[in-house]
């Protein structure tokens, strides 16, 4: 087993509290880094309870009257929210709420909410265009990697294993090797500067940044243009109806059907003819609008880059509507079958693994059991994007058919055996399925146990018996292996979620054997 790695922070994880770390003396008044640490307070069966509650309020006298400057264009949706270009200035005037701020633009005087992450503090090492502030190292380098980025294209990340440590990222090119990302270690010194070579140290991120792209001093190029940064995620449709998750049906508009789950239809819709959503419909009679509600209360507050964002649902009248943040590539299962899925290579069914590991370890995090994690249950975005969908959906379900004993819905195949005979379900019942899931993704969409039906699965399995490594497709042994690990008759012997994207993230694709202690994050 491998060393575990830090924790990562999220963008804005609820019941976390803020804590500020200046990174030098230019940064520490005002601008700067807000980090996110787990509140000490919120563990074990306490988590649950403490996402529905409000957040303590930051000191507003502390945040407010600062100088915000646009990473992004943002066009309003409501009639409360304020349109800004990237570059924009604004001044904050309320940053009490979760995710939307009040400002005042200074260029068109307007005042209004802004979503907070598409801003960051006049001149704080969040406002440079080349710091990126949530992304791992394998994401860093499918964003280098874009053809369009020249040699040299870089970017800065807080590192994963280092607190108060940054990776530098950047796109390199060498004969026989073609492209590919070197990763750099930027370490902290005690008097708050940065080196990458102790020779070289400098006061602040952007100085040593400043320095590197003037001369490679020993890089493997001079630091040519910052990764172009991809549009932040945004948790609601519009700041009207953030924490309000009861929308009137009238705003959604159903264009074109996308397919047919077990409680209902999924449509591709719009919300207010604008914004790109995915509507799912519940088949009357599938669960009581009470418990669903309170699940999404829940589900809405489940905020991570590979978990899909509810946006609201629909509830005074059958069929109940979901609405959740459309992905444009549809199921991984579909995508793997029948979409350019098809094509991936082995490093892009890595990357799938490494992104539901991330999104399932966040769930292991705050302990919400999936239940029905599966390959029809991930969905694929842009540029080979997945996340998680349907968690926590599974425990409202009060149809028979989801009943393990009623048969034909219930997901033998995914099931751990204690739940299907014992109904113990647990985030290691979620771990086999994971394993299940690694099978559907490295087979490219085969049904697990080809061959055999539910009911001699559960005999076979219970005596022990385990899907074969594949022999038409490429699976290293060590990636088998984990799928045995997951499939550990023994809940407590499987391994969790934190390891799991450990192993694929750190997943050294040309020698195919994880390298658990990379030399640089
Ligand atoms: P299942 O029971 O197979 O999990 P679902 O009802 O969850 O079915 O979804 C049915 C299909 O609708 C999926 O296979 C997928 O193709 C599509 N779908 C579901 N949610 C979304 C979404 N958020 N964005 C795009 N497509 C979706
Ligand atoms: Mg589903």
């Amino acid at each position: 087993m491998g060393k575990c790695c830090s924790k990562r922070q999220d963008a804005q994880p609820i019941g976390y509290k803020k804590t500020e770390i200046g990174i030098s003396s230019k940064y520490s008044n005002g601008g700067s880094l807000d980090r996110y640490t787990p509140n000490p307070n919120q563990v074990g069966a306490q988590a649950r309870v403490d996402i529905i509650r409000p957040r303590p309020t930051p000191s507003h006298s502390q945040r407010a009257n600062r100088i915000v400057v646009a990473l992004y264009k943002y066009a309003a949706r409501q009639s409360t929210d304020v349109s800004f270009e990237k570059g924009d200035r604004m001044e904050v005037l309320d940053d009490t709420e979760r995710d939307w701020w009040k400002v005042l633009h200074l260029t068109t005087q307007q005042e209004g909410l802004i979503p907070w992450n598409f801003v960051a503090v006049e001149r704080s090492v969040e406002s440079e265009d080349w710091f990126f502030d949530d992304v791992s190292r394998k994401e860093a380098g499918k964003l280098l990697l874009v053809d369009e980025n020249p040699r040299g294209t870089f970017l800065v990340r807080p590192s994963e294993h280092t607190p108060r440590g940054y990776s530098l990222s950047v796109k390199d090119w060498e004969e026989g090797r073609g492209h590919h990302v070197k990763h750099y270690k930027i370490k902290p010194l005690d008097n708050g500067g940065f080196y990458i070579a102790t020779n070289q140290t400098f006061s602040t991120l952007p100085a040593l940044v400043m320095a590197y792209s003037k001369n490679a001093l020993g890089l493997c190029h001079v630091l040519a243009k910052p990764c172009p940064k991809p549009q932040p995620e945004m948790w609601d449709l519009g700041p009207e109806l953030r924490d309000k998750w009861e929308m009137n049906r009238n705003q959604i508009q159903l264009i074109r059907k996308l397919g047919h789950g077990n409680f209902g239809e999924v449509w591709y819709g719009k919300w207010k003819n604008q914004i790109e959503v995915a509507v799912k419909t519940l088949k009357p009679g599938t669960m009581s609008s009470k418990a669903f509600l309170q699940e999404a209360a829940i589900m809405k507050q489940f905020r991570h880059r590979h978990l899909v964002a509810l946006y609201a649902v629909c509830s005074k009248e059958e069929p109940i509507y979901i609405v959740q943040e459309y992905m444009c590539n549809g199921s991984l299962l579909d995508f793997l079958r029948t979409g350019d899925g098809k094509y991936m290579h082995f490093e892009d069914l890595i990357y799938i693994a490494a992104q539901v590991a991330s999104g399932m370890e966040h769930l292991e995090g705050k302990q919400l059991i999936h239940r029905d994690l599966a390959a029809r249950n991930v969905l694929i975005g842009e540029k080979n994007k997945a996340k998680i969908c349907d968690f926590g959906l599974a425990r409202v379900i009060e149809n028979d058919e989801y009943c393990p004993k009623q048969g034909n819905k219930f997901p033998l195949k995914w099931t751990a055996p204690e739940a299907i005979v014992y109904a113990r379900f647990s985030i290691k019942s979620d771990v086999w399925s994971f394993g299940i899931l690694l099978m559907e993704l490295f087979t490219y969409g085969q049904v697990p146990y080809p061959g055999m039906h539910g009911r001699e699965v559960i005999e076979q399995v219970e005596k022990g018996y385990r899907m074969p490594k594949p022999v038409n497709h490429y699976l290293p042994d060590g990636v088998y292996r984990l799928m045995l690990q997951c499939w550990d008759g023994s809940p407590e012997k499987r391994p969790t979620f934190e390891y799991l994207n450990h192993y694929f993230e750190s997943f050294n694709v040309t020698s195919e054997i994880p390298y658990l202690e990379p030399p640089t994050d």
